[in-house]
């Protein structure tokens, strides 16, 4: 009963047949085995994002593309990878507007750098040009749902409550990552070569925002500590959506 309705980003995708909104179906999984409704954001005009954000009790930003590097007032290096503008505006949109109400924030490897971009943070445009010393973060042809390098969690985070654990072993996808720390946020997790691996919001209790550089989605199933961080979420947005 009175199950949170879960809006999730999603990503333009031009076939032979015409333009599609996609996410990998793992994300819709790991909401509904956390006990939420997934509802599929699709790349609608800017204009329209409060029609969703008025309905939904939570947010996911999905992954996908790189942060075109104007939003956080940088030239694109060579490196950069393909960005796609229109889900950059609406995504920036979701964000400014769930956090006037207050929603429940999750966020997965783009999501975590639109958010620190939505909060005035930067980005590494291309962490294997511009890190040194960074190691292996976008491995070819590794299974989305096997462990690839360990990731360092911070003491007193809300990332440690939920895995209690200092030292976990998560999947990478991501050949970008946060420079600069967005406000109001904190790093929870670090990677051996110092890549941010996550942040979370300084005062969880005012406003939940909780992000991740991995992709527990696809972990879930093999590994199911990775849930909680779907159902901790969830969690927050019944009790948004129960007091709303
Ligand atoms: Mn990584």
């Amino acid at each position: 009963m009175n199950k949170p309705l879960i809006g999730i980003t999603t990503f333009r995708e031009i076939n032979q047949r015409g333009t599609y909104n996609s996410l990998n179906y793992d994300y819709v999984k790991s909401v509904l085995n956390a006990g939420g409704v997934p509802l599929l954001i699709p790349l609608v005009d800017e204009k329209s994002a409060s029609e969703y954000i008025d309905k939904i009790d939570g947010i996911l930003f999905s992954g996908g593309e790189d942060v075109a590097p104007f939003y956080y007032n940088e030239n694109p290096t060579r490196q950069l990878g393909g960005i796609d503008y229109n889900r950059d505006r609406l995504e920036l949109k979701l964000f400014n507007l769930a956090l006037e109400k207050k929603l429940p924030i999750f966020g997965i490897c783009r999501g975590l750098q639109l958010i620190n971009v939505a909060c005035n943070g930067t980005l590494y445009q291309d962490i294997d040009s511009q890190v040194d010393k960074v190691l292996g973060h976008h491995p070819n042809n590794v299974a989305r749902n096997e462990f690839y390098h360990n990731v360092k969690i911070k003491e007193n985070t809300k990332l440690k409550e939920i895995f209690n654990k200092e030292l976990i072993f998560t999947n990478s996808f991501h050949h970008q990552s946060i420079k600069k720390i967005g406000d109001n946020l904190i790093v929870n997790a670090l990677s051996e070569d110092g890549i941010i691996e996550g942040v979370e919001a300084k005062n969880l209790e005012e406003q939940f925002i909780l992000a991740v550089q991995w992709h527990p989605e696809n972990l879930c199933e093999n590994y199911p500590e990775f849930l909680n961080l779907f159902k901790l979420f969830v969690e927050k947005a019944k009790k948004y959506g129960d007091n709303k």
